[in-house]
Protein backbone atom coordinates (compact mmCIF):
# COMPACT_ATOMS: atom_id res chain seq x y z
CA UNK A 1 0.00 0.00 0.00
CA UNK A 2 1.41 3.07 -0.90
CA UNK A 3 1.13 6.39 1.44
CA UNK A 4 0.89 9.93 1.55
CA UNK A 5 4.30 11.07 1.68
CA UNK A 6 5.08 12.15 5.57
CA UNK A 7 7.30 15.35 5.08
CA UNK A 8 8.81 14.68 8.42
CA UNK A 9 10.17 11.43 7.90
CA UNK A 10 10.07 11.59 4.07
CA UNK A 11 13.74 12.08 3.60
CA UNK A 12 15.08 9.57 5.72
CA UNK A 13 13.14 7.00 3.97
CA UNK A 14 13.66 7.67 0.93
CA UNK A 15 17.89 7.77 1.93
CA UNK A 16 17.09 4.18 2.94
CA UNK A 17 15.43 3.27 -0.54
CA UNK A 18 18.06 4.72 -2.23
CA UNK A 19 20.83 3.04 -0.46
CA UNK A 20 19.25 -0.18 -1.30
CA UNK A 21 19.21 0.86 -4.86
CA UNK A 22 22.23 -0.97 -6.30
CA UNK A 23 23.24 -0.04 -9.79
CA UNK A 24 22.89 -3.77 -11.18
CA UNK A 25 19.33 -3.34 -9.95
CA UNK A 26 19.10 -1.30 -12.64
CA UNK A 27 20.40 -3.04 -15.07
CA UNK A 28 22.59 -0.32 -16.69
CA UNK A 29 25.68 -1.94 -15.33
CA UNK A 30 27.79 -3.82 -17.60
CA UNK A 31 28.16 -7.71 -16.37
CA UNK A 32 31.37 -9.15 -18.21
CA UNK A 33 34.36 -8.11 -16.13
CA UNK A 34 36.56 -8.40 -19.12
CA UNK A 35 34.22 -5.88 -21.37
CA UNK A 36 35.42 -1.96 -21.65
CA UNK A 37 32.63 -0.76 -18.99
CA UNK A 38 30.19 1.50 -20.29
CA UNK A 39 27.69 3.10 -18.27
CA UNK A 40 24.29 4.60 -19.44
CA UNK A 41 23.71 8.48 -19.28
CA UNK A 42 21.34 7.53 -16.70
CA UNK A 43 23.88 5.82 -14.69
CA UNK A 44 26.34 8.45 -14.98
CA UNK A 45 23.99 11.24 -13.93
CA UNK A 46 22.60 9.67 -10.77
CA UNK A 47 26.07 8.60 -9.43
CA UNK A 48 27.56 12.07 -10.24
CA UNK A 49 24.79 12.91 -8.45
CA UNK A 50 24.89 11.37 -5.62
CA UNK A 51 28.99 11.78 -5.40
CA UNK A 52 28.30 15.79 -5.83
CA UNK A 53 28.75 17.07 -2.11
CA UNK A 54 27.71 20.76 -3.46
CA UNK A 55 27.10 23.60 -6.33
CA UNK A 56 29.70 23.64 -9.68
CA UNK A 57 30.60 26.69 -9.95
CA UNK A 58 31.15 28.59 -12.58
CA UNK A 59 32.40 31.48 -14.04
CA UNK A 60 31.14 31.38 -17.57
CA UNK A 61 28.11 33.71 -18.51
CA UNK A 62 24.74 32.73 -19.28
CA UNK A 63 23.73 32.99 -22.35
CA UNK A 64 20.04 33.32 -23.23
CA UNK A 65 18.14 33.05 -26.76
CA UNK A 66 15.13 35.07 -26.41
CA UNK A 67 11.75 33.51 -28.81
CA UNK A 68 9.93 37.14 -28.01
CA UNK A 69 12.41 39.11 -27.62
CA UNK A 70 9.23 41.90 -26.05
CA UNK A 71 9.39 39.72 -22.77
CA UNK A 72 11.33 41.08 -20.16
CA UNK A 73 13.97 39.27 -18.73
CA UNK A 74 15.07 39.84 -15.37
CA UNK A 75 18.12 38.45 -13.38
CA UNK A 76 18.31 38.39 -9.30
CA UNK A 77 21.01 38.39 -6.73
CA UNK A 78 19.48 37.03 -3.82
CA UNK A 79 16.38 34.42 -3.09
CA UNK A 80 14.72 37.33 -1.09
CA UNK A 81 14.30 38.69 -4.27
CA UNK A 82 11.95 36.56 -5.44
CA UNK A 83 9.22 37.40 -3.45
CA UNK A 84 9.09 33.33 -2.40
CA UNK A 85 6.42 32.25 0.39
CA UNK A 86 8.63 32.92 3.39
CA UNK A 87 8.40 28.93 4.78
CA UNK A 88 9.65 28.29 1.32
CA UNK A 89 12.37 30.98 1.73
CA UNK A 90 13.18 29.34 5.15
CA UNK A 91 13.40 25.82 3.46
CA UNK A 92 16.22 27.65 0.59
CA UNK A 93 17.95 28.79 3.73
CA UNK A 94 17.65 25.63 5.97
CA UNK A 95 19.44 23.80 2.65
CA UNK A 96 22.45 26.27 2.92
CA UNK A 97 22.06 27.82 0.12
CA UNK A 98 22.94 31.50 0.34
CA UNK A 99 22.28 32.98 -2.89
CA UNK A 100 21.33 31.84 -6.11
CA UNK A 101 23.95 29.92 -8.81
CA UNK A 102 24.70 31.60 -11.76
CA UNK A 103 21.83 29.15 -14.05
CA UNK A 104 19.31 30.21 -11.02
CA UNK A 105 20.29 33.87 -11.25
CA UNK A 106 18.22 33.96 -14.48
CA UNK A 107 16.06 30.98 -14.24
CA UNK A 108 14.40 31.32 -11.12
CA UNK A 109 13.11 35.14 -12.11
CA UNK A 110 11.65 33.48 -15.81
CA UNK A 111 10.35 30.39 -13.85
CA UNK A 112 7.99 32.71 -10.93
CA UNK A 113 7.40 35.14 -13.69
CA UNK A 114 3.86 36.23 -13.63
CA UNK A 115 2.45 35.80 -16.51
CA UNK A 116 4.33 32.57 -16.87
CA UNK A 117 7.04 32.12 -18.85
CA UNK A 118 8.31 28.92 -20.63
CA UNK A 119 11.56 27.85 -20.02
CA UNK A 120 14.52 25.59 -21.83
CA UNK A 121 17.71 25.73 -19.73
CA UNK A 122 20.74 23.89 -20.31
CA UNK A 123 23.75 23.52 -17.91
CA UNK A 124 26.20 20.90 -16.83
CA UNK A 125 24.90 18.40 -13.65
CA UNK A 126 25.85 20.24 -10.49
CA UNK A 127 24.94 23.81 -11.03
CA UNK A 128 21.27 23.51 -9.25
CA UNK A 129 18.89 23.16 -12.16
CA UNK A 130 17.12 21.05 -9.73
CA UNK A 131 16.69 23.06 -7.09
CA UNK A 132 15.74 26.07 -9.65
CA UNK A 133 12.57 23.91 -10.67
CA UNK A 134 11.83 22.44 -7.28
CA UNK A 135 11.67 25.60 -6.16
CA UNK A 136 9.43 26.76 -8.88
CA UNK A 137 6.97 23.84 -8.79
CA UNK A 138 6.70 24.30 -4.46
CA UNK A 139 6.00 27.68 -5.76
CA UNK A 140 3.20 27.50 -7.97
CA UNK A 141 1.54 24.89 -5.47
CA UNK A 142 -1.92 26.25 -4.49
CA UNK A 143 -2.42 24.05 -1.65
CA UNK A 144 -6.08 24.78 -0.81
CA UNK A 145 -6.89 22.80 -4.29
CA UNK A 146 -6.60 19.40 -3.90
CA UNK A 147 -5.51 17.76 -7.27
CA UNK A 148 -2.13 17.11 -9.07
CA UNK A 149 -1.17 21.12 -10.66
CA UNK A 150 2.69 20.01 -11.07
CA UNK A 151 3.83 17.48 -13.29
CA UNK A 152 7.48 16.60 -13.42
CA UNK A 153 8.91 13.62 -15.27
CA UNK A 154 12.63 11.82 -14.63
CA UNK A 155 14.10 9.21 -16.42
CA UNK A 156 14.20 6.71 -13.80
CA UNK A 157 12.80 5.74 -10.44
CA UNK A 158 16.00 6.34 -9.05
CA UNK A 159 16.01 9.98 -10.86
CA UNK A 160 12.68 10.77 -9.72
CA UNK A 161 13.32 9.88 -6.15
CA UNK A 162 16.55 12.51 -6.07
CA UNK A 163 14.28 15.52 -7.03
CA UNK A 164 11.78 14.23 -4.66
CA UNK A 165 14.40 14.43 -2.19
CA UNK A 166 15.17 17.46 -2.77
CA UNK A 167 11.94 19.13 -2.81
CA UNK A 168 11.33 17.33 0.49
CA UNK A 169 13.98 19.50 2.21
CA UNK A 170 13.18 22.27 0.96
CA UNK A 171 9.26 22.10 1.07
CA UNK A 172 10.57 21.18 5.14
CA UNK A 173 8.23 23.94 6.19
CA UNK A 174 5.59 24.06 3.75
CA UNK A 175 3.61 20.83 5.51
CA UNK A 176 0.43 21.91 3.80
CA UNK A 177 2.28 20.84 0.17
CA UNK A 178 1.67 16.76 -1.07
CA UNK A 179 3.46 15.19 -3.26
CA UNK A 180 3.31 11.90 -4.84
CA UNK A 181 5.61 9.77 -6.52
CA UNK A 182 4.90 7.84 -10.01
CA UNK A 183 7.25 5.23 -10.41
CA UNK A 184 7.54 1.36 -9.99
CA UNK A 185 6.54 -0.38 -6.47
CA UNK A 186 3.85 2.89 -6.02
CA UNK A 187 0.54 0.92 -6.34
CA UNK A 188 -2.93 3.23 -6.51
CA UNK A 189 -6.49 1.23 -5.89
CA UNK A 190 -8.61 1.46 -8.97
CA UNK A 191 -11.01 4.46 -9.56
CA UNK A 192 -8.74 6.57 -6.81
CA UNK A 193 -8.71 10.25 -7.64
CA UNK A 194 -4.84 11.85 -6.24
CA UNK A 195 -5.63 14.83 -3.89
CA UNK A 196 -1.84 15.58 -4.14
CA UNK A 197 -0.46 18.91 -5.25
CA UNK A 198 2.94 17.49 -7.25
CA UNK A 199 3.54 14.08 -9.07
CA UNK A 200 7.04 13.19 -9.93
CA UNK A 201 7.49 10.37 -11.41
CA UNK A 202 8.95 8.23 -14.60
CA UNK A 203 6.91 8.21 -18.09
CA UNK A 204 5.74 5.15 -18.02
CA UNK A 205 4.17 4.86 -14.58
CA UNK A 206 2.55 8.25 -15.43
CA UNK A 207 1.37 7.61 -18.34
CA UNK A 208 -0.47 4.68 -16.41
CA UNK A 209 -1.93 6.86 -14.04
CA UNK A 210 -2.47 9.62 -16.03
CA UNK A 211 -4.55 8.24 -19.77
CA UNK A 212 -4.90 4.52 -18.79
CA UNK A 213 -6.43 4.59 -14.95
CA UNK A 214 -6.97 8.57 -14.74
CA UNK A 215 -6.04 8.80 -11.18
CA UNK A 216 -5.55 12.68 -12.34
CA UNK A 217 -5.76 15.13 -14.55
CA UNK A 218 -3.16 16.31 -17.17
CA UNK A 219 -5.42 19.14 -18.05
CA UNK A 220 -5.47 20.75 -14.57
CA UNK A 221 -1.61 20.35 -14.52
CA UNK A 222 -0.47 23.85 -14.92
CA UNK A 223 3.48 23.43 -14.47
CA UNK A 224 5.16 20.41 -16.31
CA UNK A 225 8.67 19.64 -15.71
CA UNK A 226 10.71 17.67 -17.79
CA UNK A 227 14.23 16.71 -16.40
CA UNK A 228 17.23 15.80 -17.46
CA UNK A 229 16.21 15.45 -21.31
CA UNK A 230 19.27 14.22 -22.26
CA UNK A 231 19.06 11.07 -20.05
CA UNK A 232 15.55 10.77 -21.38
CA UNK A 233 15.82 10.60 -25.21
CA UNK A 234 18.73 8.30 -24.12
CA UNK A 235 16.38 5.44 -23.32
CA UNK A 236 14.30 3.67 -25.46
CA UNK A 237 10.13 5.02 -25.41
CA UNK A 238 10.75 7.79 -22.54
CA UNK A 239 10.68 10.45 -25.63
CA UNK A 240 7.31 9.17 -27.34
CA UNK A 241 6.07 8.94 -23.43
CA UNK A 242 6.96 12.41 -22.68
CA UNK A 243 5.24 13.33 -26.27
CA UNK A 244 2.27 11.46 -25.66
CA UNK A 245 2.00 13.08 -21.68
CA UNK A 246 2.43 16.42 -23.28
CA UNK A 247 -0.19 16.26 -25.97
CA UNK A 248 -2.72 16.00 -22.89
CA UNK A 249 -1.79 19.12 -21.22
CA UNK A 250 -3.66 22.89 -21.26
CA UNK A 251 -2.32 24.53 -23.87
CA UNK A 252 -2.07 27.37 -20.36
CA UNK A 253 0.54 25.00 -19.04
CA UNK A 254 3.81 26.67 -18.04
CA UNK A 255 6.72 24.02 -19.38
CA UNK A 256 9.92 23.52 -17.88
CA UNK A 257 12.46 21.84 -20.05
CA UNK A 258 16.07 21.12 -18.12
CA UNK A 259 19.05 18.96 -19.62
CA UNK A 260 23.14 18.96 -18.99
CA UNK A 261 23.73 18.97 -22.83
CA UNK A 262 22.67 21.08 -25.51
CA UNK A 263 22.76 18.92 -28.60
CA UNK A 264 20.57 19.11 -31.67
CA UNK A 265 18.40 16.28 -30.85
CA UNK A 266 17.96 17.64 -27.27
CA UNK A 267 16.80 20.98 -28.76
CA UNK A 268 14.85 19.26 -31.24
CA UNK A 269 13.49 17.72 -28.68
CA UNK A 270 12.85 21.21 -26.59
CA UNK A 271 11.08 22.74 -29.43
CA UNK A 272 8.52 20.21 -29.91
CA UNK A 273 7.92 20.43 -26.04
CA UNK A 274 8.12 24.01 -25.09
CA UNK A 275 6.57 26.90 -26.92
CA UNK A 276 7.82 30.00 -27.22
CA UNK A 277 10.32 29.35 -24.70
CA UNK A 278 13.07 31.59 -23.24
CA UNK A 279 16.31 29.60 -23.86
CA UNK A 280 18.91 30.34 -21.28
CA UNK A 281 22.73 28.37 -21.22
CA UNK A 282 25.61 27.97 -19.18
CA UNK A 283 28.38 26.90 -20.89
CA UNK A 284 30.57 24.45 -19.67
CA UNK A 285 33.78 24.99 -17.69
CA UNK A 286 36.96 24.15 -19.63
CA UNK A 287 38.94 21.50 -18.80
CA UNK A 288 42.06 21.90 -20.38
CA UNK A 289 45.69 20.23 -20.55
CA UNK A 290 47.38 24.30 -20.04
CA UNK A 291 48.62 23.29 -16.68
CA UNK A 292 49.84 19.44 -16.94
CA UNK A 293 52.96 17.52 -17.98
CA UNK A 294 52.10 14.82 -20.12
CA UNK A 295 54.33 11.56 -20.61
CA UNK A 296 54.30 8.62 -22.60
CA UNK A 297 56.23 5.40 -20.95
CA UNK A 298 56.57 2.07 -23.34
CA UNK A 299 56.01 -1.12 -21.88
CA UNK A 300 56.26 -4.36 -23.29
CA UNK A 301 53.43 -5.83 -21.65
CA UNK A 302 51.13 -6.08 -17.82
CA UNK A 303 53.72 -6.88 -15.78
CA UNK A 304 56.10 -4.14 -17.00
CA UNK A 305 53.08 -1.36 -16.93
CA UNK A 306 52.83 -2.37 -13.29
CA UNK A 307 56.70 -1.99 -12.71
CA UNK A 308 56.14 1.38 -14.39
CA UNK A 309 53.54 2.60 -12.20
CA UNK A 310 54.68 1.61 -9.50
CA UNK A 311 58.68 2.96 -10.03
CA UNK A 312 57.04 6.43 -11.15
CA UNK A 313 54.04 6.71 -8.18
CA UNK A 314 56.96 5.25 -5.77
CA UNK A 315 59.50 7.45 -6.72
CA UNK A 316 57.74 10.78 -6.59
CA UNK A 317 55.12 9.53 -3.58
CA UNK A 318 53.35 12.94 -4.11
CA UNK A 319 49.59 13.53 -3.74
CA UNK A 320 47.21 11.16 -4.90
CA UNK A 321 47.06 8.93 -8.13
CA UNK A 322 43.94 7.83 -10.46
CA UNK A 323 45.03 4.93 -12.38
CA UNK A 324 42.48 4.35 -15.65
CA UNK A 325 42.27 1.24 -16.60
CA UNK A 326 39.76 -0.39 -19.94
CA UNK A 327 38.28 -3.23 -18.04
CA UNK A 328 37.61 -4.44 -14.50
CA UNK A 329 39.95 -7.27 -14.70
CA UNK A 330 43.25 -5.36 -15.30
CA UNK A 331 41.97 -3.19 -12.64
CA UNK A 332 41.30 -5.93 -9.79
CA UNK A 333 44.32 -7.77 -11.12
CA UNK A 334 46.21 -4.13 -10.77
CA UNK A 335 44.76 -3.52 -7.80
CA UNK A 336 45.73 -6.88 -5.94
CA UNK A 337 49.16 -6.33 -7.33
CA UNK A 338 49.48 -2.98 -5.66
CA UNK A 339 47.98 -4.29 -2.67
CA UNK A 340 50.33 -7.28 -2.50
CA UNK A 341 53.37 -4.78 -2.46
CA UNK A 342 51.96 -2.96 0.33
CA UNK A 343 50.30 -0.08 -1.44
CA UNK A 344 46.95 1.49 -0.12
CA UNK A 345 44.99 1.15 -3.30
CA UNK A 346 40.76 1.49 -3.76
CA UNK A 347 39.11 -0.10 -6.80
CA UNK A 348 35.96 1.94 -8.29
CA UNK A 349 34.40 -0.12 -10.82
CA UNK A 350 30.94 -1.15 -12.14
CA UNK A 351 30.17 -3.94 -10.29
CA UNK A 352 29.40 -2.16 -6.98
CA UNK A 353 26.28 -0.93 -5.70
CA UNK A 354 25.68 2.78 -5.23
CA UNK A 355 26.52 2.52 -1.66
CA UNK A 356 30.08 1.11 -2.03
CA UNK A 357 30.72 3.16 -4.76
CA UNK A 358 30.29 6.23 -2.35
CA UNK A 359 32.04 4.71 0.38
CA UNK A 360 34.97 3.85 -1.68
CA UNK A 361 35.33 7.86 -2.74
CA UNK A 362 34.57 9.58 0.21
CA UNK A 363 37.83 7.22 1.86
CA UNK A 364 40.02 8.35 -1.05
CA UNK A 365 38.45 11.81 -0.81
CA UNK A 366 39.41 11.78 2.67
CA UNK A 367 43.01 10.44 1.97
CA UNK A 368 42.60 6.93 3.39
CA UNK A 369 43.84 5.37 -0.04
CA UNK A 370 46.29 7.56 -1.72
CA UNK A 371 45.43 5.10 -5.15
CA UNK A 372 42.33 4.74 -6.81
CA UNK A 373 42.31 2.26 -9.99
CA UNK A 374 39.27 2.67 -11.59
CA UNK A 375 37.39 1.53 -15.24
CA UNK A 376 36.01 4.56 -16.82
CA UNK A 377 33.31 4.82 -14.48
CA UNK A 378 33.00 8.39 -13.56
CA UNK A 379 35.81 9.90 -14.77
CA UNK A 380 33.67 12.80 -14.62
CA UNK A 381 32.62 12.91 -11.23
CA UNK A 382 35.52 12.50 -9.94
CA UNK A 383 37.20 16.01 -8.86
CA UNK A 384 39.61 15.27 -6.15
CA UNK A 385 41.37 18.14 -5.46
CA UNK A 386 44.65 16.45 -4.11
CA UNK A 387 45.04 14.14 -6.81
CA UNK A 388 48.64 15.35 -9.31
CA UNK A 389 49.26 11.51 -11.11
CA UNK A 390 46.40 10.63 -13.67
CA UNK A 391 47.96 7.20 -15.15
CA UNK A 392 46.54 5.45 -18.03
CA UNK A 393 47.09 1.81 -17.56
CA UNK A 394 44.98 1.54 -21.03
CA UNK A 395 44.57 4.66 -23.09
CA UNK A 396 41.30 5.77 -23.56
CA UNK A 397 39.25 4.15 -26.93
CA UNK A 398 36.41 4.58 -28.35
CA UNK A 399 33.99 1.66 -29.69
CA UNK A 400 35.84 1.64 -33.15
CA UNK A 401 39.25 1.61 -30.92
CA UNK A 402 40.48 5.09 -31.70
CA UNK A 403 41.47 7.90 -29.42
CA UNK A 404 38.70 8.62 -27.48
CA UNK A 405 39.84 12.54 -27.30
CA UNK A 406 36.77 13.30 -24.88
CA UNK A 407 37.16 10.91 -22.26
CA UNK A 408 40.71 11.68 -22.00
CA UNK A 409 40.32 15.29 -21.46
CA UNK A 410 38.02 14.56 -18.31
CA UNK A 411 40.59 12.05 -16.83
CA UNK A 412 43.30 14.22 -17.38
CA UNK A 413 41.78 17.86 -17.23
CA UNK A 414 41.28 17.09 -13.22
CA UNK A 415 44.85 16.73 -12.04
CA UNK A 416 46.29 20.12 -12.70
CA UNK A 417 43.38 22.37 -11.38
CA UNK A 418 43.31 24.97 -8.97
CA UNK A 419 46.58 26.40 -10.84
CA UNK A 420 48.25 23.41 -9.64
CA UNK A 421 50.77 21.00 -11.62
CA UNK A 422 49.25 18.00 -12.70
CA UNK A 423 51.35 14.64 -14.40
CA UNK A 424 50.01 12.73 -16.89
CA UNK A 425 51.57 9.10 -17.84
CA UNK A 426 50.54 6.95 -20.93
CA UNK A 427 51.25 3.29 -20.62
CA UNK A 428 51.83 2.31 -24.25
CA UNK A 429 52.14 -1.28 -24.88
CA UNK A 430 51.64 -1.27 -28.43
CA UNK A 431 52.07 -0.40 -31.98
CA UNK A 432 48.55 0.39 -31.96
CA UNK A 433 48.56 2.42 -28.43
CA UNK A 434 51.46 4.09 -29.50
CA UNK A 435 49.29 5.59 -32.98
CA UNK A 436 46.82 5.91 -30.12
CA UNK A 437 48.97 8.28 -28.16
CA UNK A 438 50.21 10.16 -31.40
CA UNK A 439 46.22 10.84 -32.34
CA UNK A 440 45.58 12.06 -28.56
CA UNK A 441 48.87 14.28 -29.00
CA UNK A 442 47.51 15.70 -32.53
CA UNK A 443 44.35 16.37 -31.41
CA UNK A 444 45.43 18.65 -28.44
CA UNK A 445 48.32 19.96 -30.41
CA UNK A 446 50.26 19.34 -26.88
CA UNK A 447 53.32 16.90 -26.43
CA UNK A 448 53.17 13.71 -24.59
CA UNK A 449 56.91 13.58 -23.84
CA UNK A 450 59.03 9.83 -23.71
CA UNK A 451 59.54 8.89 -19.94
CA UNK A 452 62.53 6.27 -19.65
CA UNK A 453 60.53 4.58 -16.50
CA UNK A 454 63.63 2.89 -15.32
CA UNK A 455 65.58 5.78 -15.34
CA UNK A 456 65.08 7.44 -11.33
CA UNK A 457 66.63 10.82 -12.62
CA UNK A 458 64.23 11.26 -14.93
CA UNK A 459 61.32 10.66 -13.18
CA UNK A 460 62.68 12.88 -10.23
CA UNK A 461 62.43 15.67 -12.77
CA UNK A 462 59.03 14.99 -13.58
CA UNK A 463 57.90 15.28 -9.92
CA UNK A 464 59.65 18.97 -9.55
P1 LIG B 1 21.74 20.02 -11.18
O1 LIG B 1 20.28 19.72 -11.18
O2 LIG B 1 22.14 21.07 -12.17
O3 LIG B 1 22.61 18.79 -11.28
P2 LIG B 1 21.37 20.59 -8.35
O4 LIG B 1 20.20 21.48 -8.28
O5 LIG B 1 21.16 19.15 -8.02
O6 LIG B 1 22.11 20.70 -9.77
O7 LIG B 1 22.49 21.22 -7.42
C1 LIG B 1 23.75 20.63 -7.22
C2 LIG B 1 24.14 20.73 -5.74
O8 LIG B 1 24.26 22.10 -5.38
C3 LIG B 1 23.10 20.14 -4.81
O9 LIG B 1 23.79 19.56 -3.74
C4 LIG B 1 22.29 21.35 -4.37
O10 LIG B 1 21.72 21.16 -3.09
C5 LIG B 1 23.34 22.44 -4.34
N1 LIG B 1 22.80 23.77 -4.69
C6 LIG B 1 21.88 24.08 -5.61
N2 LIG B 1 21.64 25.40 -5.63
C7 LIG B 1 22.43 25.95 -4.70
C8 LIG B 1 22.67 27.29 -4.23
N3 LIG B 1 22.02 28.33 -4.74
N4 LIG B 1 23.58 27.47 -3.25
C9 LIG B 1 24.25 26.42 -2.73
N5 LIG B 1 24.09 25.13 -3.10
C10 LIG B 1 23.20 24.90 -4.08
Amino acid sequence: MSQKVDWANYVAHTETKLSKVSVSDTNLGETDEEAPEKYSPAEASLLAKIIRKGLVESKNDIEVQRKDPKSPLYSVKTFEALNLKPNLLKGVYEMGFNAPSKIQETALPTLLADPCQNLIAQSQSGTGKTAAFVLAMLSRVDPDKHYPQVLCLSPTYELAIQTGEAAAHMAKFCPEIEMRFAVRGEEVPRNTKLTEHIIIGTPGKVMDWALKLKFFDLKKISVFVLDEADVMIAQQGHQDQCIRIHKELSPKCQMMFFSATYTSEVMDFAEHIVKNPIVIRLKREEESLDNIAQYYVRCANPEQKYTAVTNIYGMLGLGQAIIFCHTRKTASWLSEKMSSDGHAVAVLSGDLTVEQRINVLDRFREGKEKVLITTNVLSRGIDVEQVTIVVNFDLPVDLQGEADCETYLHRIGRTGRFGKKGIAINLVDSENSMRICKDIEKHFGKKIQYLNADDCDEIEKIGQ
